[in-house]
């Protein structure tokens, strides 16, 4: 048995609010053939619309988010097809390395983790590569808690009818998405981070022009997990899923929606005005905040770790000794930076000053330099 009452104050998974736990516990049906479960399935791809502002179709697949990238990847690029990838971050990265694996040949764009893309230099590559049918773009890039400007990138990529595919798996909607509004073609996302149900589905919008970009393919997409026109053809014309369903965690996700729903645009509000008081609270203590002022996301903080302290032994001494949970990094910036979660769940002034408290403490207690107190910086900045 796991122990309870901890704090799990990571950038996804997050903690789970106790409507989407017992939300999971619904009795269970037969998610292919009861007409009630197509209608709940259908509710909750219309919720996500209202999330992420878009008409598109959405699906809900059953994975976790990398799935959703993955699929975007294999169903739109065919072998040769030039990609334009911004590659600021891991997650961008890995997009350039899906490109890559379904053979198309990814044009490259900014690799400052700590920087926004800038959108002229996007526009630059644009025109130096004619032909780029597609482009990935990370909102935010989780590893570095960096945001891109996805609102000025989207409407450049479509007036130069380049299908974009957007990971919004760790920003919507604590940073909001508008996804007609910014002219997105696919808007991936994932049920363990920012709606904070557990991990196994992610879910995508695929734009009318996105579905014809598939339909006229010369070659065959690969696979059947990762082939979008079966849900297409299956699904959204037949009314019949290409396989069965995850039924509970799509419960748990329907009852997350809920909640970001009844929130409202306070949903994303409460997580400007906590990523905000993070940041000072950091800088305050004499502490770095990892991007450049301006480009931080709402979500995630990322702490540059002082010279000298063990990021290991701070996390795990944070974890054994007072029962909270942050995260390390990845890629190049493993060992480099802390990342304090407040996405979804985790957004809530208690749970992120508790976090801070246990940190000053851990702090201390390992004789890491700190200026002044992390939670009562974030207190002051409220
Ligand atoms: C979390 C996340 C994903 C999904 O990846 P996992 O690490 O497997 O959960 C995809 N994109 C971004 C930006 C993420 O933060």
């Amino acid at each position: 048995m796991l122990p309870k009452n901890r704090l799990i104050l990571t950038p996804g998974p997050t903690m789970i609010e106790e409507e989407v736990r017992l939300a999971l516990a619904r009795p269970a049906t037969n998610p292919n053939l009861d007409p009630a479960f197509a209608a709940f399935y259908r509710e909750v791809c219309s919720k996500i619309q209202q999330v992420w502002h878009t008409a598109s179709d959405v699906l809900v697949l059953s994975g976790e988010g990398i799935l959703g990238l993955e699929a975007a990847v294999a169903s739109v690029v065919e072998p040769g097809d030039k990609v334009l990838c911004v590659t600021n971050g891991v997650f961008g990265e890995g997009f350039a390395d899906f490109v890559r694996r379904y053979g198309g040949e990814p044009v490259l764009v900014g690799g400052d983790y700590s920087r926004p893309v800038d959108p002229a230099a996007v526009e630059a590559a644009l025109r130096q590569n004619p032909g780029i049918k597609a482009a990935t773009v990370v909102h935010c890039d989780t590893p570095a808690g960096l945001l891109n400007p996805v609102a000025e990138l989207g409407p450049i990529f479509h007036r130069c009818g380049v299908i974009s595919i957007v990971d919004a798996v760790a920003s919507a909607p604590g940073d909001p998405v508008f996804a007609d509004e910014w002219k997105l073609d696919i808007v991936l996302g994932g049920s363990q981070k920012c709606l904070s149900a557990p991990p196994g589905l992610t879910l995508l919008s695929v734009s009318p022009a996105a579905w014809a970009a598939m339909e006229r393919r010369t070659s065959p997409i690969p696979g059947f997990y990762v082939n979008l026109l079966e849900w297409k053809k299956q699904w959204l014309g037949e009314g019949v899923f290409p396989y069965t369903p995850p039924e509970s965690d799509i419960y748990g996700l329907g009852a997350a929606l809920d909640a970001v729903l009844a929130e409202g645009p306070a949903f994303s509000e409460r997580h400007r005005r906590i990523a905000a008081a993070t940041r000072a609270a950091v800088r305050q203590a004499g502490l770095e905040v990892y991007p450049v002022e301006g480009a931080e996301a709402n979500t995630v903080t990322a702490v540059v770790i002082p010279d000298g302290a063990d990021d290991a032994a701070l996390r795990r001494h944070l974890w054994e000794k007072y029962g909270v949970m942050i995260a390390g990094s990845w890629g190049r910036l493993a060992g480099r930076v802390w990342r304090i979660g407040h996405m979804g769940a985790n957004a809530r002034v208690e749970r992120v000053l508790t976090c801070l408290l246990a940190l000053d403490q851990a702090c201390r207690d390992l004789g890491i330099p700190v200026r002044a107190s992390l939670a009562a910086g974030f207190l002051a900045a409220l």
